[in-house]
């Protein structure tokens, strides 16, 4: 049997930022690489793992509306849209190195992707394929964070695993406060009331009401994805 400390079933949320690495282009197929590789050495030793990815390499709703004119809901659903092709990207990834993969988009591209049916995803999970969750939750005015957030309570995920682009929480911005601190753990309660920068209110709050801890934790340092799905000590571990 499987040693307790390990995780069993992991929910792992990667940002579109983090796929697009040096931002040559959108996507850093060296990135995908990287996180598919590291993800198969966890699947052989029996956790299971889904993905959310995000979409902000391509399409973030937000940044549109202000400038653009365009509604918020219009600008979301192409948002949504580009985490469809992010999932795709990935999915093609693990599978030419032999991760079986399935893609479940939060609304219908039947010719593309399955829907998402949660009892389908983790039967999925058990049989030791990935589930790639993608068009976040398939409604406008949510994140990716949350969708993350969402689909780990649904399907029973042990944990949130944020992979980005900074090693953590720190109790500044590291990029203008040169004596930030990274920290340790916080609990869910210090996110929300120090305004600290590690996912929306909705998506905090989901994981808080629902007992889901969250690791932070920077996907660019090799290892650091097997690592945090191994549990092992890295990033900073939000929860009580
Ligand atoms: N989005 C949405 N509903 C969701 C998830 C995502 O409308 O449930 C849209 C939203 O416009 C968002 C975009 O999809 O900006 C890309 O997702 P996100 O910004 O969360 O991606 P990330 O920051 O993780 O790359």
């Amino acid at each position: 049997s499987k040693p307790s400390y390990k995780w069993r079933r992991v929910l792992l949320k990667v940002s579109g930022e983090a796929l697009a690495g040096d931002k040559k282009q959108n996507i850093d197929p060296k990135i995908t690489m990287a996180i598919a590789r590291e993800v198969a050495s966890v699947t052989r030793l029996g956790i299971e793992v889904a993905i959310v990815v995000g979409g902000g390499n391509i399409f973030r709703g937000s940044s549109w509306v202000g400038s653009s004119g365009l509604d918020r809901s219009s600008a979301d659903y192409i948002g949504m849209l580009a985490t469809v092709m992010n999932a795709i990207y990935l999915q093609a990834t693990m599978e030419s190195i032999g991760i079986p993969t399935r893609v479940q988009t939060a609304f219908r591209m039947s010719e593309v992707a399955e829907p998402y049916i949660r009892r389908r995803a983790v039967r999925h999970l058990e049989k030791g394929r990935v589930v790639i969750f993608a068009a976040g939750t398939g409604n406008p005015f949510f994140t990716t964070d949350t969708a993350a957030a969402l689909r780990s309570a649904e399907i029973n995920s042990e944990v949130v695993l944020k992979a980005t682009n900074v090693d953590g929480v720190y109790d500044d911005d590291p990029r203008r406060n040169p004596n930030a601190r990274l920290l340790d753990t916080l609990t869910y309660h210090d996110v929300t009331t120090k305004e600290l920068s590690v996912m929306d209110m909705t998506a905090i709050t989901l994981c808080q009401e629902n007992n889901i801890p969250v690791v932070v934790f920077n996907l660019n340092k090799l290892g650091n994805i097997s690592k945090a799905i191994r549990r092992e000590r890295v990033g900073t571990l939000i929860g009580g």
